[in-house]
C-alpha cells in the first residue's frame, strides 16, 4: 500500500485529505470526539511537509440534500482546537465558494469542505457519476494528491474513496495505514492464547467474521443480543430476549465446527434478564439455560451477561497474548445492563497482550464508560471496515493504493 512518502514533494501542492469525521452530534454538539483526534496526526504531517490541506468527510446519512443538522461545521471548530490552529470551513462542497477558499490557502493552512454526503453523486451506485464528481471536487480545489485516511470508508465504493483514488496520485494516510497494520497482526495472530469477543445486536452481522476468524482463534466469547441465537441453538428457551430464527441452523453448524476443531466457543453461564426494554425495567440475574424461570416468565428479556459470565469471560482474556473485542455484552447505554460490557472492557485493559477494540458502539461504549483510548492497544475508528477486513474481504478503497 502506498504510503504519505510515495507521494514525494508536497511543499506548496494542495492535498485532498478523505478523513473520517462522521462523530456523533447531540443538539449541535460533539458527543464523542475520538474521530476528530484520530484524524490529526495525518493533517499534521501534511501541514509539515508544506501542504495546503483539504480535508473532506461525511456525517450521518442526509441522503444526498442538505440538511443543516448534519453540517460539517462544528467538527471544523473541533479540528482546529485538536490541531491548535485555523480551520476554514467553506459550506460548500464544490463551486466557486470553494475554489476561492482553496485558492487562499497558504502552506501549511487547513480547509474543511461541506459534508459530503450532501451531494447524491458522493454514493451513487453509478461509477461514471461518481468519477465526473470526484474529478469537479479535485479540479474545484485544484488537487495534486489524494490521501485516504478514513478508515470507517475504506470498504465503501464512493467518490471520496475509490475514484478520487483513480484520477490523483494517492496514499494512505496515517490512521489506514495503522489500522491495517494492527488488523493484520490479528489475522497473523502469531500471539496465543487468541480470543475473540463478540457482543452487539445481531448475530447477522457477524456471521462472516465468525466463519473467518473460527480457525485462527483458540476461544470465541459470545455475549449482547447475539448470544440467544446460541443459546437457542443448543436448545435453551430464551423468553423475549433477541433471536434470529433464521440463523439458527448456521449458528449450530458453528457450534459444531468449533468443537471439532477444538476451539472454546464460551457462552455465559448466567444472564442479566428484564421485563422488558427499559432503563427502569425490573430485572434479576437467571441461569442462561433456564430464562424462562425467572419471575417475568417468557416475557424474560436478557439485556446483559450475568455475573458470573463477566467474571468467567474477564478471567479468559486477561490469560489471552491476543484479544479481539467487537459488539457490548447488553444494552450498556442503560447503567442498569452495563456490566458486563463494563467488565470485559476492563478486563482487556489488564490483559497483558495485543488488544484491539473494534466497532462504533463498542468503541463509543468504553468511552462512555470511562475507559480512555491509550487504556487498550488499538481502538478501531471503523466498525463495519475492520469487521470485513477480518472477514477476509479486499475492501475497495484500500485495494485502489496498491
Ligand atoms: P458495534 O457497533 O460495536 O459493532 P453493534 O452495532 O453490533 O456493535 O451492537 C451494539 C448494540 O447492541 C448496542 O446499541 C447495544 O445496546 C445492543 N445490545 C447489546 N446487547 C443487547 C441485548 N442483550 N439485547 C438488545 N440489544 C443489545
Ligand atoms: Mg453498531
Amino acid at each position: 500500500m502506498r504510503a504519505l512518502a510515495n507521494l514525494g514533494e508536497l511543499a506548496g501542492a494542495t492535498v485532498l485529505v478523505r478523513a473520517d469525521l462522521n462523530v456523533p452530534l447531540q443538539d449541535g454538539a460533539i458527543t464523542d470526539d475520538g474521530r476528530v483526534r484520530a484524524a490529526a496526526a495525518t493533517i499534521q504531517e501534511l501541514r509539515a511537509a508544506g501542504a495546503k490541506v483539504v480535508v473532506i468527510s461525511h456525517l450521518g446519512r442526509p441522503k444526498g440534500q442538505v440538511v443543516p443538522e448534519m453540517s460539517l461545521a462544528p467538527v471544523a471548530i473541533r479540528l482546529g482546537e485538536v490541531l491548535k490552529t485555523e480551520v476554514l470551513f467553506v459550506p460548500a462542497v464544490t463551486g466557486a465558494a470553494v475554489t476561492t477558499a482553496a485558492n487562499q490557502l497558504q502552506n501549511g493552512d487547513v480547509l474543511l469542505l461541506e459534508n459530503l454526503r450532501f451531494v447524491a453523486a458522493e454514493t451513487s451506485k453509478d461509477a461514471a457519476v461518481r468519477l465526473d464528481f470526484a474529478k469537479e471536487l479535485s479540479d474545484a480545489v485544484g488537487a495534486s494528491a489524494f490521501v485516504l485516511d478514513g478508515f470507517g470508508v475504506v470498504h465503501r465504493r464512493q467518490a471520496s474513496v475509490t475514484e478520487l483514488a483513480e484520477i490523483l496520485p494517492s496514499a494512505a494516510g496515517l490512521l489506514v495505514a495503522n489500522e491495517v497494520a494492527v488488523l493484520e497482526r490479528l489475522i497473523a495472530a502469531t500471539q496465543r492464547p487468541y480470543t475473540v469477543v463478540l457482543g452487539g445486536s445481531k448475530v447477522s452481522d457477524k456471521l462472516g467474521v465468525i466463519d473467518h476468524l473460527l480457525e485462527r482463534v483458540d476461544a470465541l466469547l459470545i455475549g449482547g443480543g447475539m448470544v440467544f441465537t446460541f443459546l437457542a441453538a443448543k436448545g435453551y428457551a430464551v423468553g423475549a430476549s433477541l433471536l434470529e430464527t433464521e440463523q439458527l441452523e448456521t449458528v449450530k453448524g458453528y457450534l459444531a465446527r468449533a468443537a471439532e476443531l477444538g476451539v472454546e466457543i464460551v457462552l455465559p453461564q448466567d444472564i442479566v434478564v428484564a421485563s422488558h426494554f427499559a432503563a427502569d425495567a425490573p430485572s434479576e440475574v437467571v441461569s442462561a439455560a433456564e430464562i424462562t424461570t425467572s419471575s417475568f416468565g417468557e416475557k424474560a428479556m436478557g439485556l446483559d451477561i450475568g455475573p458470573q459470565a463477566a467474571a468467567d469471560f474477564a478471567a479468559k482474556i486477561k490469560s489471552s497474548q491476543t484479544v479481539f473485542w467487537n459488539g457490548p455484552m447488553g444494552v450498556f447505554e442503560m447503567p442498569a445492563f452495563a456490566a458486563g460490557t463494563k467488565a470485559v472492557a476492563q478486563a482487556l485493559t489488564e490483559c497483558p497482550g495485543l488488544t484491539v477494540v473494534g466497532g462504533g458502539d463498542s468503541a463509543a461504549a468504553v468511552r462512555a464508560l470511562g475507559f480512555s483510548d491509550s487504556d487498550f492497544g488499538h481502538i478501531s475508528t471503523g466498525g463495519g471496515a475492520s469487521l470485513e477486513f477480518l472477514e477476509g474481504k479486499q475492501l475497495p478503497g484500500l485495494e485502489r493504493l496498491k
